[in-house]
């Protein structure tokens, strides 16, 4: 195994050669050792871990803690996945950080926003698993400082997020991005390298169905097998996957085209894992970012509340002051929504993007309020009422769904607009059945040896369809470190 290593780490300083200097020798073109096969690489570690995002980094960085060696796969030229672009902020009460500035928090009053917010859709739903959340949360609150203490990480400001009344989300200065250096740092001080546009194509399994290894294919296109004692899959979710939006969340296809999750989102891993009796959660989801829609240079209307919503029947449904993820939930729910504008010199960016790209069935205009519904398809009378009612609320200050006066802004300048409105995603809910360790789980609750999930690969567990600010960065380190602690403690276990 010593022997097989050294030759590893050699073939691992090649493939990183490789991706900078196109002259590097082909490593596959020649059996490398006894075993190889003609045209493939095979490598030896004990923790081979999927994905080079949150979730990824996290276990890579707890697993070399407790004394593994791993080796780390990205199927893009880039490290950092839906972290890296995130806001990086990580929610957790009642940390030490919170304390030392003076903030009172508990684990029971995120509990009580998580019930509240949870309920808001699907009200049979099977998931959150609340024994599971409860666990999540008091790990969060060692992940947190883990990052810290560990890892070097380092938070900027504490703070809440949009409707969020407690300040609980731990921030770095620079977003999601810092939050992936930080772990790189950790890895790289220590000689661990990141096998970028390696992705992982399927997992290695003996005649007990025990996870062994993972095939990859490196960046010419070889086979590499990687023979490992723990696998962790960490290739985060399947936003970006049309097919897999088809099969598990049909309610949002064609979602794909905007969504904000990173380029990796094809739901690898979950497929991976599947294909060797992985159960998969139930009633996978979306992670909700708001309102969506297809015309360049309107992505500001993601989260702007001063906007409202009308539906095919030409009525509004909710306040427009919601959480962005219960916004999402409830443009898919009606199916068919419309944001409304008219000209005051706040929309002249939007309006010249929308008239940029008209004629397009995104768009609708018209001179009067009449005009503009018949363009957009819905009830004349119905449609003129709600603007109507809507601008006697910015009269008066009593919106009629309850939204903040200082959002209720009046439509009475012509000509109007509406742009359609489409649930936009930064993630899904979904992924394999795993154990507390992340460990998977087959449908019989019987756990696939050696291999583990985490992140967007399972996080099911902790929703219902409405993401919690802060909640699924804290998740993607949780479950990575559990992991990688776990993998690295029982390696021959
Ligand atoms: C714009 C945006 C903003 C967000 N803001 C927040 C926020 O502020 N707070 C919060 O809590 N959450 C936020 N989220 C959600 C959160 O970032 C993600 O849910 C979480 O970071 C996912 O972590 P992950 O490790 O599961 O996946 P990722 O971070 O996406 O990592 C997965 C990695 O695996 C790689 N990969 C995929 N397939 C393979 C393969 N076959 N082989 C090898 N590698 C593979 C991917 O390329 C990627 O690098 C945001 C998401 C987005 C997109």
């Amino acid at each position: 195994m010593q022997r097989k290593w050294a030759k590893a780490v050699g073939l691992l300083l090649c493939l990183l050669l490789m991706a900078s200097l196109a002259a590097c020798t082909p490593r596959s073109s020649a059996p490398e050792e006894e075993g190889d096969q003609e045209g493939e690489t095979l490598l030896t570690t004990d923790i081979v871990i999927v994905g080079a995002g949150g979730t990824g980094l996290a276990a890579a960085a707890s697993a070399i803690e407790h004394g593994a060696e791993v080796i780390v796969l990205e199927k893009l030229a880039f490290t950092g996945g839906s972290t890296a672009l995130s806001g990086g902020g990580i929610a957790a009460t009642d940390t030490k950080f919170q304390r030392a500035e003076g903030i009172e928090d508990s684990k029971e009053s995120w509990m009580e926003l998580w019930k509240e917010r949870q309920a808001t859709s699907n009200p049979d739903g099977m998931y959150p698993d609340y024994d599971f959340v409860d666990m999540f949360m008091d790990e969060a609150v060692i992940t947190t400082e883990w990052m810290a203490d560990t890892i070097g990480h380092k938070y900027a400001r504490i703070e809440g997020f949009g409707l969020d009344p407690v300040r609980r989300l731990h921030f770095p200065e620079r977003g999601g991005r810092e939050v992936i250096e930080s772990l790189e740092n950790y890895l790289k001080e220590r000689g661990v390298e990141i096998l970028t546009e390696t992705p992982g194509k399927e997992l290695l399994t003996n005649e007990d169905g025990d996870v062994i290894g993972v095939v990859a294919e490196g960046p010419d296109g070889e086979r590499i097998v990687i023979e490992a004692k723990k696998v962790i899959l960490a290739t985060g979710g399947f936003a970006r996957n049309e097919d897999l939006l088809a099969r598990f969340v049909p309610e949002v296809k064609g979602s794909s085209e905007i969504t904000a999750a990173a380029a990796g989102s094809t739901g690898d891993g979950i497929l991976m894992a599947e294909k060797v009796g992985a159960a998969l959660y139930e009633e996978p989801w979306i992670i909700g970012l708001g309102v969506g829609t297809k015309v360049k240079g309107t992505d500001s209307l993601m989260m702007d509340w001063t906007k409202l919503y009308v539906n095919g029947e030409g009525k509004r449904f909710a306040s427009e002051q919601m959480h962005y993820a219960i916004a999402t939930n409830k443009i898919i729910e009606e199916g068919d929504v419309w944001i409304v504008m008219d000209s005051a010199e706040a929309n002249a960016d939007l309006i010249a993007a929308m008239e940029e790209a008209m004629p397009t069935d995104e768009v609708a205009k018209g001179d009067t309020l009449e005009e503009l519904a018949e363009a957009m398809g819905v009830p004349v009378e119905n449609f003129v009422a709600t603007i109507e009612e809507y601008n006697q609320g910015a009269k008066t200050g009593k919106d009629a769904m309850g939204k903040d006066p200082e959002f209720v802004l009046p439509v009475e300048k012509a000509p109007f607009y509406a742009i359609k409105a489409h649930p936009k995603t930064m993630g899904t809910f979904g992924g394999v059945k795993t154990d507390e360790f992340y460990r998977v789980l087959r449908a019989d609750g019987s756990v696939i040896n050696n291999l583990y999930a985490g992140g967007e690969c399972a996080n099911k567990v902790l929703y219902n369809q409405v993401y919690m600010s802060g909640s699924a960065v804290q998740f993607a380190l949780t479950s990575g470190r559990i992991a990688g602690e776990h993998a690295a403690k029982n390696l021959n276990n």
